[in-house]
């Protein structure tokens, strides 16, 4: 870590590579020679037309995306998909099926019945207050729905899919706004995958959309220009202005994960990162793991004490020790910690050494 950086666990907007943010400030003032740093250049120049397409190319070959899947970039965030989908592709029988597994999934739902006909709920964990993801027997899906829509990873709660659903040949959505390019993903299982940019890939302001080709051109008349997906993917993304800065992050982020070894390699630190964590948490009794074993994220890692006043010191002794953002969502309560691809395993260490420190003080 670069001196005067500390490890931030937060769960989004976070932590970036810092050979990522290094190469952005070296290029910062003149990106590929052009004179001008991307903040000031046109989106219809030679320069941002390469970064555009070397970031889909990236992701493409990153994923390993199939030739019948296409790349887009939108405006909106993972929120503005949740309305953009059902506009998008909520347009044979009108009914689509929502799996709700946390905040995000309902929110997804409750956008999605202002277009749909139906919004049905297929399954939900709120009776637990979505400490697991629901089971495949646990889904009440109908047959006539234009898709299925998941939260892959539950941000806020810490779980996530450890299945793929099958859905009898239902299009599955996705939002993988908290794991996406954490691991490789069978791309070929998704109609539609989709993600805010700003957990593990870029700063806020975009989105991420991989969608099966026969999904696009379905959309409503009402559908606003710039989040018709087929019109988008004509436009190569630039229909209009795009946010240009968080797509030049995608490529050098991406880039920085070609380098490093690609997905099969992140999985392996995620998978490490995340264990030393929960083995630390399954080890002793003073923290309590919030969520059930099975359905643990490898991203967003949730605990918390026996008594609210302690996890509140906790949360307080955070900055002395060199962290930022370790307080849960108001919805759990608690301790969260985030720790995307570019948390170093040293922040971790640095966290488990902090939590038994506490432990032994109190
Ligand atoms: C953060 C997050 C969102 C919201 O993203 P925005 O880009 O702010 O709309 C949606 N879904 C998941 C899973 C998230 O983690």
């Amino acid at each position: 870590m670069i001196d005067g950086r500390i490890y931030n666990f937060s769960a989004g907007p976070s932590m970036l590579p810092e050979a990522v943010l290094l190469r952005a400030k070296e290029e910062f003032l003149n990106c590929g020679g052009s004179g001008m740093s991307v903040l000031e250049m046109s989106h219809r120049s030679k320069v941002f037309d390469d970064i555009i397409n070397a970031a889909k190319d990236n992701i493409r070959k990153i994923l390993n995306v199939p030739e019948n899947y296409r790349i887009l970039f939108l405006h909106g965030g993972a929120s503005g998909m949740f309305a953009a989908i059902p506009m998008n592709i909520g347009t044979g029988s009108g009914i689509a099926d929502y799996i709700i597994s946390g905040n995000f999934s309902g929110a997804a739902q409750k956008e999605g019945k202002k277009y749909l006909k139906e919004a049905r709920i297929a399954a939900t964990t709120e009776d637990v207050n979505f400490t697991r993801i629901p089971k495949q027997e646990e889904l009440n899906l109908s047959p006539e729905a234009d898709y299925v829509h998941v939260c892959w990873n539950n941000t806020i709660f810490g779980t996530k899919y450890q299945y793929i659903p099958e859905t009898n040949g239902v299009p599955l959505v996705a939002d993988m706004s908290s794991s996406i390019l954490s691991e490789p993903v069978d791309v070929s299982k998704f109609g539609i995958i989709y993600a805010g940019v700003q957990k593990n890939l870029a700063p806020s302001g975009l989105a991420l959309m991989i969608i099966r080709e026969d999904l696009l051109g379905k959309e409503m008349a009402i559908t606003p220009k710039i989040w018709k997906f087929a019109t988008q993917d004509e436009k190569n993304s630039m229909l209009n202005t795009p946010p240009t800065w968080p797509i030049y992050i995608v490529k050098l982020v991406t880039d920085y994960l070609m380098e490093q070894g690609g997905l099969e390699e992140m999985k392996r630190r995620n998978v490490e990162k995340a264990a030393l964590l929960y083995d630390y948490l399954d080890s002793q009794d003073f923290y309590i793991s919030t969520v059930e074993k099975a359905d643990r994220s490898l991203m967003n890692v949730t605990f918390r004490t026996a008594d609210p006043e302690l996890d509140k010191a906790f949360v307080a002794g955070q900055a002395a020790h060199g962290f930022s953002n370790l307080k849960g969502h108001r919805l759990v309560g608690g301790m969260r910690a985030s720790i995307y691809n570019a948390m170093p395993k040293e922040g971790v260490e640095a966290l488990i050494a902090y939590m038994k420190e506490f432990a032994a003080a109190h």
